[in-house]
């Protein structure tokens, strides 16, 4: 039996998606770049960048494992709140199509690096919209107290500075409201707020051709099965009715979860059984270093056993890994068929920030991964 635990991934499944998101852009100046963050696994980036996506990275390695993955560095993105001169020189030397940028002090440094370089630097200016994306506290990104973005302060010092900057050129705008949104009012209203912005751009930094709307788009956690793909169709919709700017201006989004997330699930054996007066716990032989989303948000992830037949009873447990922290649960009273050890628990919708996020605490290797994929592609009613 294979080792556990593991990673298990279903290209066919990964595929069908980037389908049905082609679809759903097709005939408009819809771009999407793939948040690496969300899996970097070296199989998914190549699928991924197969299908001509761009990549949203927010480090050096992020823009290394890019382009070895395939992905032109036309075609990448550098976003991040902390980039280090390193990886900006590496990001400029490497072409990369378009840098982010969230402070002043960046814009110049990234200024004062390119001309060390003899060329220039194409960036967007990562403005804080605060719009409330109604998800989890820390998933937000795009609220007044959130770190992120350029603050108007500093939006105002570099309308004084830009003519002085010689080696950057400002060409637009990019946002990233926050992450795991379902409600696409969010998105409206972030729309409206860059239909302000961008006049706003225009009159006080120059030309305007590139906007950037970032990603967020949530998946079902829930029901993983009966919605394997999420809602882009809702999704682009709002973007091709609420923006009001000139349409020959290309639109980018950035998106992680929504193509990654359904297509990796993790595979983990019950090491023990305990009973208590109150509870039955499942401890298994994943933890929180396998998938850290539950300690760190509190998130919900469909817990399965392998071979789901029910004959007989069904009990409560709380699924818990071996790391020595009260945090490390998967869930609380999950109802499961009888557990015994050695059964195969699977756990759902890990394709997204699981791998990504693995860590090497209380002394755990990382695991490895499996993909499957079959030649035949079988597209899905939804699109
Ligand atoms: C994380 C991140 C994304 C991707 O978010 P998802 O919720 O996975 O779509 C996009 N843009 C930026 C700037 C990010 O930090």
């Amino acid at each position: 039996m294979t080792q556990t635990p593991y990673y298990f991934y279903d290209l066919d499944l990964l595929n069908e998606t980037l389908s049905c998101l082609e679809s759903n852009i097709k005939g408009t100046n819809f771009k999407v770049h793939y948040a690496v963050k969300a899996n970097n696994n070296r199989d998914i980036l190549e699928t991924i960048s197969k299908k001509g996506l761009g990549a949203d990275c927010v480090s050096g390695g992020e823009i290394r494992w890019s382009l070895e993955s395939g992905f032109s560095p036309s075609e990448i993105v550098f976003a991040g709140v902390g980039k280090t001169d390193e990886e900006i020189l590496y990001a400029l030397e490497n072409e990369v199509g378009m840098i982010h940028c969230e402070s002043l002090q960046e814009i110049l440094v990234i200024n004062e690096l390119a001309e060390r370089l003899n060329t220039y630097a194409t960036i967007a200016l990562r403005l804080n919209p605060n719009v409330n994306p109604l998800t989890h506290e820390k998933i937000s990104t795009g609220l007044k107290e959130n770190k992120f973005g350029l603050t108007s302060l500093e939006f105002e010092e570099l309308i004084q500075l830009y003519p002085s900057l010689n080696n950057v050129r400002i060409v637009g705008l990019h946002f990233h409201i926050g992450s795991q949104i379902h409600d696409m009012s969010v998105y409206v209203e972030l729309c409206d707020r860059i239909n302000e912005l961008v006049p706003l751009f225009e009159e006080h930094i120059g030309e305007f051709t590139y906007l950037n709307v970032g990603g967020g788009l949530g998946i079902d956690y829930f029901e993983p099965d009966e919605n394997p793909i999420p809602e882009f169709k809702e999704y682009f919709e709002v973007f091709k009715e609420a923006l009001t700017i000139d349409p020959s201006i290309p639109v980018h989004f950035e998106l992680g979860r929504s193509i990654v997330g359904q297509c990796g699930s993790l595979h983990t054996k019950v090491l023990y059984v305990k009973r208590s007066e109150e509870k039955n716990f499942a401890v298994l032989d994943a933890g929180m270093t396998e998938l850290l989303r539950p300690a760190l948000y509190n998130a919900y992830h469909k817990i399965e056993r392998l071979d789901n037949v029910t004959s007989g009873e069904e009990l409560h447990y709380d699924i818990v890994g071996p790391i020595c922290e009260s945090s490390d649960c998967f869930g609380r009273d999950i109802l499961l068929p009888e557990l015994k050890r050695g059964d195969i628990i699977t756990i759902r919708s890990c394709g997204a920030y699981a791998e990504s996020m693995s860590l090497n605490y209380n002394g755990r290797d990382k695991v490895p991964s499996y993909v499957h994929s079959s030649s035949e592609l079988v597209m899905r009613e939804k699109c």
